[in-house]
């Protein structure tokens, strides 16, 4: 079963003495590389340092909680996710998993495309400087507005979401005088997260155009007589935080045969699919995450298989890793405030900052882990849920995790793996200020996006 059948979750259900967690490692102090960003280590005091820069300095410089990305991590990830899937396929980094004008600098140095949804993205893409080819606009309720301004800005591709968006874009395009390309989002009947997908009824969501009853093959048929479209390939994305390609071969089937369908009634062969992005990362040691050269082999292997089997030429594919590039690059750096043990239950480490910050273990009971990073310990490992500030009593970080028996306020610790979904969907819940993303890099840190301000709050409350 996917989580997402659980709407009410294994967290309701959880009793404070019932934890999720394995057994602590052998050593505390050790940290494992798979959660951690590629410059990251300890110094000779055991100090975490990243980009050569000790933590303690960052933590001084930037203040606490704070986003630190690892800036040749991230580049290394775009070469490697480019590199794997060769000249004959695109790479869209999905802006929404953290985007801002640095980020969009280092995605067009490396070559990568960009996808957006919303206004604000592609205001954020363009001022960078991404070529508007090669972005791609998504969303299932773009705004009139949003799709004149990603006509006339010369988008890419814009990936059609309903029958009213058909009809719209064809229309905003032809008054412009031109011809958009377009992708069609469908819905394959596939959901996915993490090491389990459902191939059967999940059509009941808001996202695409469902293949199952014909609806995808007239969505086509309208979009081809459209002058105003230029339909190149079908969509799918199928999910989060995926680490079996089981749920993509079966995507990449059904989305083979709709190709197949299409030139028999249409005699045309669409020249592209995509599909999408929801590749996993590692948040804790338990998670095994597949290498992007993997992930490549093991996609375009399906895809050739299956259109060799329909007799179809084989199309270009593109994908959209979010989580994949960004999320490993970044850790939220915390200063514990108040610690209090619970008797027989576990320990309670609050933490500057909280569910403003990192949402998504409210949201998607989602795991991460945590270190003292300040300086190593030899004390016993202890039993912790790290807390934010916030007045909620789900506002939880760390849902179950060790960290050293003598932890102390004032320690520094850790979040690894933040990068995607955490300053993006970040909050200013109590009117918490959000914290900065800091790029560090060569033994240097520069704020990529800055602190938010009392004055922030304050400007947008007019009074
Ligand atoms: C969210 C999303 C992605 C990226 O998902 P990740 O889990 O960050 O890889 C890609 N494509 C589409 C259409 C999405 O909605």
């Amino acid at each position: 079963m996917s989580r997402s059948a659980h709407p009410a979750g294994p967290r309701h259900a959880d009793v404070l003495t019932e934890g999720h967690y394995s057994a602590p490692a052998a050593d505390l102090n050790v940290l494992d590389e798979k959660v951690w960003s590629r410059t990251v280590t300890r110094d000779a005091d055991g100090a975490l340092t990243v980009g050569g820069i000790a933590v303690a300095r960052l933590a001084e410089e930037f203040g606490t909680p704070a986003y630190f990305l690892d800036e040749s991590d991230f580049r290394a990830r775009c070469r490697a996710w480019s590199e794997a899937f060769g000249p004959d396929a695109d790479v869209f980094y999905a802006g929404k998993a953290f985007l801002s004008r640095a980020v969009v600098r280092w995605l067009t140095e490396e070559g990568l495309n960009l996808d957006v949804c919303s206004g604000g993205e592609l205001t954020t893409a363009l001022d960078a400087g991404m070529p508007a080819e090669r972005i791609a606009f998504h969303g299932n309720n773009k705004t009139v507005a949003e799709i004149e301004r990603a006509v006339t800005a010369g988008v890419g591709r814009i990936v059609l979401d309903s029958f009213q968006e058909i009809v719209r874009v064809a229309h905003i395009a032809q008054r412009h005088g031109v011809r958009q390309r377009v992708q069609i989002r469908v819905t394959v009947g596939v959901e996915a997260h993490t090491h389990e997908f459902i191939a059967t009824a999940h059509e009941d969501q808001k996202f695409g155009i469902a293949l199952a009853d014909g609806q995808a093959a007239e969505a086509v048929r309208r979009a081809l007589s459209l002058d105003g479209l230029d339909l190149i390939g079908v969509h799918s994305h199928i999910g989060s935080q995926i680490f079996d390609m089981a749920g993509f071969e079966v995507s990449a089937r059904r989305v083979v045969q709709l190709l197949a369908e299409i030139r028999d009634e249409h005699g045309v062969e669409l020249p592209e699919i995509d599909l999408g992005g929801g590749l996993g990362i590692a948040y804790t040691s338990e998670d095994d995450p597949r290498e992007p050269h993997e992930i490549a082999k093991a996609l375009s292997d399906i895809v050739t298989r299956e259109c060799e089997a329909a007799k179809l030429r084989t199309p270009r594919i593109s994908v959209e890793p979010g989580r994949a590039i960004v999320g490993p690059t970044a850790f939220t750096l915390y200063e514990v405030g108040t610690i209090k043990p619970l008797e027989g239950l576990r320990t309670y480490v609050s933490v500057d900052g909280g569910m403003s910050d990192n949402i998504r273990t409210a949201l998607y009971d989602a795991e991460y882990s945590v270190a003292l990073v300040s300086r190593t310990s030899d004390a016993e490992p202890m039993l912790v849920r790290v807390v934010g500030k916030h007045c909620e009593s789900g506002d939880i970080v760390v849902k179950d995790a060790f960290l050293p028996a003598d932890l102390a306020p004032g320690d520094l610790i850790a979040v690894p793996a933040t990068g995607a979904y955490c300053r993006s969907m970040a909050s200013n819940y109590n009117h918490a200020l959000r914290p900065p993303v800091v790029a560090v890099r060569d033994g240097e840190a520069r704020v990529i996006v800055r602190r938010e301000t009392e004055e922030d709050l304050l400007r947008l409350d007019v009074g």
